[in-house]
This record gives structure tokens, C-alpha cells and sequence, in this order.
């Protein structure tokens, strides 16, 4: 009916110090939102007055005034109310405190807050990243973000972690910009599958981060925001620990877990600050199969790009004796089988080389920088990634998508469980 066709819009007035929350589930909904008046931001980003933004299925989002406004969202949301209840001020509390350890560290001419973030699952880790990443940014730093969401991250493809130089506030409806992160390659969407290669990647993301940061005083000032994954419990928490002290952290915000909090200040130095922090009332709790489709739709974003900045990946034909593909992580030996003095965990962190085969189909591949021995591709950073979209063993030939043009920065490819089904 022509009822239907009708785009609704519908106004709201917010008082100083409340929010805006809508959320978009229906496939193929969009959802313009405008500001009238006053001001107002998404997760640190100003909204431009007048200016429409648009969001798709899959969307969260809080739209949060300080100082009072007028919204108008046009187009069918599954779910939106305005909250007066936030945790905000506290939010930007942290801020501010953090942007005077930057001040005195300008006057010392020392390193800025490393500050990380931890807490379970869906308590608004990467939201409080993304919001002291923009207010940093709002006053003139230049911060370093490093994600170690290995399945929900923000950088590059899932399976990865990774720091990124955040230079401009995030764009509202796509995040930060990407412009030459800096990713180290793990190939599992949890921590779990193999924590000992987890571990060794974080210690060398850590040392990379710490000699970008020398070399940049702004960002040496600035300091870095680190967002973890949700594994907290047992080996998680050890990995935690294991973070703090490679990156060698000054701060701990903790979102919604007091527990982890105690286990925190009893474990940590004193000279580490370890904050509670409640977490937003708004935070959404994303079922399995929304973690699947955003960790799909994150591969699809890495080599078609988004609505708004489409990206066209190349496909060709690569003969196998042109790559060499690894995996990393050996089938385990019994103790008594291993050389003298090797641990029955080392195998975890060997590189092992594959002949290509019909396996490899749809999987993700990371293009290592590196062309030396073993230790070197594991611990090295990558160029980016490419999916297997065709494997043909009689003519032995793979077929990439990718997104640059043949040749591959490098002929070393390591394997990932990650996979796309490319449907273009
Ligand atoms: P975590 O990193 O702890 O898993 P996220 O920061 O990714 O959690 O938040 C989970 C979801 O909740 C995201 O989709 C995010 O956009 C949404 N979200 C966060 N804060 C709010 C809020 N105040 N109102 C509405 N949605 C929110």
C-alpha cells in the first residue's frame, strides 16, 4: 500500500547528557539519520549539522548529546529509544585523564599512556576504544590503536591482530580509516586454537609498537588504546597479564567485571592504574551467528570495500610452483619423539610447508613480507591477504582474489581457517 512506500520519519528531542539508540536487523532496511540542532556525536564523531548518514542491517548505534539536540531518523529501525541513564561522563573522566599524562609527558618528553582496555564479551570494549580514540584525536593527538580482537576486530580481516595510526575521527557509519595498518597474521578467529602463536605474535606486535612510537613524537605523546578480545577467564587472563606487560601498559579500564578487576590489581605492579568502569546499558549482546555474518561481512568489506567506497579486487590465475603455501602449527609429537631440549609446545609455532590441493579452496591467505627462513614469516607482519576462489589440480594452477593486480607482493602465502565464499 501506498502506507507502506511512505519513508517514516520521526523526531527527537534530547535533553543534555542522554542518547539516541537504534538498532537496524531487517536485511536490505536503511536508516538516514540527520541532526536538526545543537550537537551531538556517534561513539566521539561530531555529526555535521544537516548532513544525512546512512546505516544498514547489522547497525548499533548510540547517538549521544552532551549539550541537548534535535534528531530526525528516517526509515524503519528494529528497536530505538532515548536513554537518559549513560556512562559517558565517566567515559570521558578517563579521557581526561589520560589527556593530562599526555600533557606531562609532552613537558618530560616521555612516552604517553598506553592504556588497554579488557573485559568479557559484548561489554563495549571496542566502543570505549573507538571513543577515547576519537576524543584523543578531537584535540590534536595522533594515537596509536592496537586490536587484538582476533574474531570482532577493527583492523584488516578476521584472524589478524593488528595497530593502526589514528590521524581523523572515525567515520560514523565505517569506523576508523585503514591506511596502512600495521597486521600481524594469527589465522584463527579465537585466541584458544593455538595460544602459544598467540602469545609470540603479541610480543612482536608489542616491540613493532614500541619502535613506531619512538620514531613519532606526536603519536609517542599520544600513547596507545588497546582493545583485547573477550577471553578473560584462565589462559585468556594469562594472556591478558601477558599484554600488560609486553606493551608495557600505564593504564587497565576494565568494563562491567569486578572480578577481573580484583584478579587485576592483586596481579598487576602498582604503577599500573587499573580502572572499573561500568559498561553502557545500550551495548548490544551479538548471538553466534551475528558474530559469523560480521566477521563475513568484514572479509567482503576487505576486498569489495563498502556502499559508499566500493573497492574492485583483481582475479587471477597463479601457477604452484610459482607460491610457496605454509601452515603454522605441526601435528604434536609424543615427548619422547622430540629433539633434546624442545618443548612439546614448540610445535604449535613451526611452520610447516603445503602442497597446494583442493583444501585450500575459499580459504584466506595471508602474503607474508618475508623471504627468509621459518621464524621470520611467522614473526614478520603481512602485505594483506587473498582468498582461494579456484584450485585446479590437473593444470596445477590456484586462482586469487585479491586487491592488487599479479604479481603478489611476495610468493610466501600462509594458510588461515578463515574462509569467504566469494559471491560476485
Ligand atoms: P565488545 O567490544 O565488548 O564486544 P562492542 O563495543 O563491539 O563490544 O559493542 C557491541 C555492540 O553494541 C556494537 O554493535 C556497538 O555498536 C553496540 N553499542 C555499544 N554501545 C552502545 C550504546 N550506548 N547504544 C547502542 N549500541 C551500543
Amino acid at each position: 500500500t501506498t502506507e507502506d512506500k511512505k519513508t517514516l520519519v520521526q523526531e527527537f528531542k534530547l535533553d543534555p547528557d542522554s542518547e539516541l539508540r537504534f538498532e537496524i536487523e531487517s536485511k536490505n532496511e536503511k536508516v538516514y539519520l540527520v541532526l536538526k540542532s545543537g550537537l551531538a556525536e556517534v561513539f566521539g564523531t561530531e555529526l555535521v549539522k544537516g548532513k544525512s548518514y546512512e546505516f544498514t542491517s547489522g547497525a548499533k548505534v548510540a547517538v549521544f548529546t552532551w549539550q541537548g539536540c534535535t534528531l530526525e531518523l528516517k526509515g524503519k529501525t528494529d528497536v530505538h529509544y532515548v536513554a537518559k541513564e549513560t556512562p559517558m561522563i565517566m567515559y570521558s573522566n578517563c579521557h581526561a585523564a589520560l589527556e593530562l599524562m599526555r600533557i606531562s609527558a609532552e613537558k618530560d618528553n616521555v612516552k604517553g599512556p598506553v592504556t588497554m582496555v579488557v573485559g568479557p564479551c559484548d561489554v563495549g570494549k571496542s566502543t570505549l576504544c573507538r571513543i577515547l580514540l576519537n576524543y584523543a584525536v578531537r584535540m590534536g593527538r595522533r594515537p596509536l590503536f592496537v586490536d587484538l580482537d582476533l574474531g570482532q576486530g577493527q583492523i584488516s580481516v578476521p584472524g589478524t591482530i593488528g595497530a593502526l595510526l589514528v590521524e581523523r575521527p572515525a567515520s560514523i557509519d565505517e569506523g576508523f580509516s585503514q591506511e596502512a595498518p600495521l597486521v600481524y597474521h594469527f589465522g584463527h578467529k579465537a585466541p584458544a586454537a593455538n595460544a602459544a602463536l598467540f602469545s609470540m605474535i603479541i610480543s612482536q606486535l608489542a616491540t613493532t609498537v614500541k619502535e613506531r612510537i619512538e620514531v613519532n613524537k606526536k603519536t609517542k605523546m599520544s600513547g596507545v588504546i588497546i582493545n583485547t578480545c573477550g577471553w578473560i577467564k584462565g589462559l585468556g587472563y594469562k594472556h591478558l597479564l601477558h599484554t600488560a606487560t609486553a606493551f608495557e601498559v600505564d593504564v587497565i579500564l576494565v568494563l562491567d567485571q569486578e572480578r577481573l578487576y580484583n584478579e587485576l590489581v592483586r596481579d598487576i605492579p602498582n604503577f599500573v592504574k587499573v580502572v572499573l568502569l561500568p559498561k553502557s546499558g545500550g551495548v548490544v549482546e551479538r548471538s553466534k551467528s551475528a558474530r559469523s555474518e560480521a566477521r563475513d561481512q568484514r572479509i567482503r568489506e576487505y576486498f569489495y570495500g563498502t556502499l559508499k567506497n566500493s573497492l574492485y579486487p583483481h582475479s587471477f590465475d597463479i601457477k604452484w610452483s610459482e607460491i610457496r603455501v605454509y601452515k603454522i602449527g605441526a601435528p604434536a609429537l609424543p615427548d619422547s619423539c622430540l629433539p633434546l631440549g624442545m618443548k612439546a609446545e614448540d610445535h604449535l609455532t613451526k611452520l610447516v610447508q603445503l602442497t597446494p590441493n583442493a583444501g585450500l579452496l575459499h580459504h584466506l591467505f595471508a602474503v607474508s613480507f618475508s623471504e627468509k627462513d621459518d621464524d621470520e614469516i611467522i614473526n614478520s607482519h603481512v602485505a594483506g591477504f587473498v582468498c582461494v576462489t579456484n584450485v585446479d589440480t590437473e593444470r596445477q594452477l590456484i586462482t586469487l582474489l585479491s586487491p592488487q593486480p599479479k604479481p603478489l607482493p611476495n610468493n610466501v602465502l600462509i594458510l588461515s581457517e578463515l574462509q569467504f565464499m566469494d559471491s560476485h
